[in-house]
């Protein structure tokens, strides 16, 4: 029995919880859920989106699936995303990117990890109001951090046999911060057989759309890092299929790239899927890997008989989705 915190979040939240938790169940792992919530409504009956209680419980727990969380946009509480990453030092956002079976994409065989920093850059989130007119915000990267997230981006490339990494910035515009985060992982790369490749933040991407298959490991600071996993999981049947975790030297929160989807909550039209693969690798994480691993061919052999939710083309719902998987664990 594993003691595990779910963060319960917002809009799609819910729905998509109900359907992991239920596929998790049927799969044969025993989880006590210590349910979380967090969020507006929570800010509204507890005072603050992110409670206490929720810290302490992944705290004791060392460990936690959560589902998104609305960020009110130009405006309100700062992104309670961002405040467990800075709070529990989640400094790694990890997110493999693959292709899915029987998933349309523009192109095959991608196969790219991203690797963002979690902790700092624009999401310190210090800003201010020169005059009515001007703001400003303070971009903040520290030798320390980038060193830490370069070392854990050529680390999971050892453990996982991939072949480069590729740092990404924009170091001869931002020539400091960006430099800092440049040169660290140059720093990190001479510790390791394993090339370190370099590229500009707007090539990047153009590269991303044109040839996907080029890169291996990504390694950016955060907003680019931000903007880049969106970009993969367009690349991959989008944000309905986009895995992720949040790790750092004693706890870890898996959860997928996605936001709240606020447009189709509640209308069981959301795509667990991104959930799912998060759980997956959670499960990985604890050493469930049989388990893990009878999830992932339920899922696939669910999206191979064309059952799909409506953001991949198809016509099932979140509920009759959740039971195809179960159907075939
Ligand atoms: P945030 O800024 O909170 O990270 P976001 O910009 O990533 O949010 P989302 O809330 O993830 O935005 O949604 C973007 C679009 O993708 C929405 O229109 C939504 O309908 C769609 N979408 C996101 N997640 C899913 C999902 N699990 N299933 C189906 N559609 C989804």
């Amino acid at each position: 029995m594993y003691n595990i915190t779910l963060i319960k979040g917002d809009g799609i939240g819910p729905e998509i919880a109900a359907s992991v938790l239920k596929i998790i169940e049927a799969s044969g792992v025993e989880v006590n859920w210590d349910i979380q919530t967090a969020g507006a409504d929570v800010a509204e009956t507890e005072g603050v989106p992110l409670p206490e209680r929720v810290l302490d419980s992944v705290k004791r727990n060392k460990i936690a699936l959560k589902t998104p969380v609305t960020t009110p946009i130009g405006k309100g509480f700062r992104s309670v995303n961002v405040q467990l990453r800075k709070e529990l030092d989640l400094y790694a956002n990890l997110r493999p990117c693959y292709n899915l079976p029987n998933v349309k994409t523009r192109y095959d065989d991608v196969d790219i990890v991203v690797v963002r920093e979690n902790t700092e850059d624009l999401y310190a989130g210090i800003e201010r109001q020169v005059n009515p007119d001007t703001a400003e915000s303070i971009k903040i990267i520290t030798r320390n951090a980038s060193e830490r997230i370069a070392k854990f981006a050529f680390d999971y490339a050892v453990k996982n046999n991939r072949k480069f990494v590729t740092v990404v910035t924009k170091a001869n515009i931002c020539k400091l911060s960006d430099g800092l985060f440049l040169d660290s992982a140059r720093k990190i790369a001479l510790e390791y057989n394993i090339p370190l490749k370099e590229i500009l933040i707007d090539n990047c991407c153009m590269q991303l759309v044109q040839n996907p298959n080029q890169f291996d490991v990504l390694l950016l600071p955060n907003l680019y890092g931000d903007i880049v996993s969106d970009l993969c999981a367009g690349l991959i049947g989008g944000l309905g299929v986009a895995q992720g975790a949040n790790i750092g030297n004693d706890y870890s929160v898996f959860e997928p790239v996605h936001g709240s989807a606020p447009d189709i909550a509640g209308q069981d039209k959301a795509n667990p899927t991104a959930l799912l693969m998060s759980a997956v690798e959670m499960l990985n994480y604890i050493g469930e890997k049989d388990k893990a691993k009878k999830i992932k061919n339920a899922l696939f052999k669910t999206l191979e008989s064309d059952i799909k939710t409506a953001d991949l083309g198809g016509k099932y719902g979140t509920i009759a989705f959740t039971n195809a998987i179960i159907e075939r664990l």
